[in-house]
């Protein structure tokens, strides 16, 4: 897969224009605001270097392995069977990852033989090298969770994994969600969760903004997203649910 193929999906993420493909970059015709693809597969809508945790930035190739022990003390299973159980049943349509970090749940997916097209969002470019090197056909956009630059109703599958719980001021992260899947489309997010005192002491010594699970499925319907069950894993939850399809004439 390449940058062009899903261009017809991308907008602007200053003034929401259609981008058009230069030589290395996008383009945004209104606003003429340019963002470069690199290595062929990363478009970056950020521009300049700075991310979201410091020593990650710098080493990468650490962050896998760290999330191996962080799973392995605070979670439940294998983060494996995780990821796996987090992808099940998916396998075809235009899916993102949001805040997808070394990409290691595409590569589940690509193992899996996935027949869709799968987009990575990050903020960090070095996580995103990472993850174009461990996959063969997603597509990555540096870009922001809250502001994502893909148009309305037009993504089949949202999965996030254990990203939500960093950012402290949710909603348009939640409502970024709701805006670009279909009607119908399937959402699966795994957050951590301060539902029990595991949950509380791993909130707290991250330094994250957790909440509780019911809170979570409350703001994700309060977009229109609908839960349909909900997986445990010790400090965390996997919420699975479905963009509500609206009736015609009804708002
Ligand atoms: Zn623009």
């Amino acid at each position: 897969m390449t940058v062009e193929e899903v261009i017809s999906i991308l907008i602007c993420p200053r003034c929401s224009s259609k981008l058009t493909a230069g030589k290395g970059y996008l383009e945004c015709p209104r606003c003429g605001a340019r963002y470069s693809i690199i290595d062929g597969r990363i478009v970056d809508f950020i521009g300049t270097e700075q991310g979201w945790i410091v020593f990650f930035e710098r080493y990468p190739e650490l962050y896998d392995p760290w999330s191996r022990i962080g799973w392995r003390l605070s979670g439940k299973g294998s983060l494996d069977s995780f990821y796996e159980k987090l992808i099940e049943g998916l396998d075809s349509g235009l899916l993102v990852d949001a805040g997808c970090g070394t990409g290691s749940l595409i590569a589940a997916l690509e193992k899996r033989g996935y027949e869709g097209t799968p987009i990575g969002i990050d903020i960090s470019l070095p996580m995103l090298r990472v993850a174009a090197r461990k996959t063969k056909k997603a597509v990555f956009l540096r870009c922001s969770i809250e502001r994502i630059p893909i148009i309305d109703g037009s993504i089949d599958h949202y999965i996030s994994s254990l990203v939500l719980h960093i950012l402290k001021d949710k909603k348009r992260a939640v409502n970024e969600i709701s805006r670009i899947l279909r009607n119908g489309g399937s959402v699966r997010i795994a957050v951590a969760v301060t539902d029990s005192f595991r949950g509380k002491v791993f909130n707290r010594l991250l330094g994250v903004y957790a909440i509780r699970s019911s809170e979570y499925m409350d703001l994700l319907r309060s977009m229109g997203i609908e839960i349909l069950r909900t997986v445990d894993y010790g400090a965390f939850k996997a919420l699975y649910g479905a963009k509500k399809t609206q009736r015609i004439g009804q708002e």
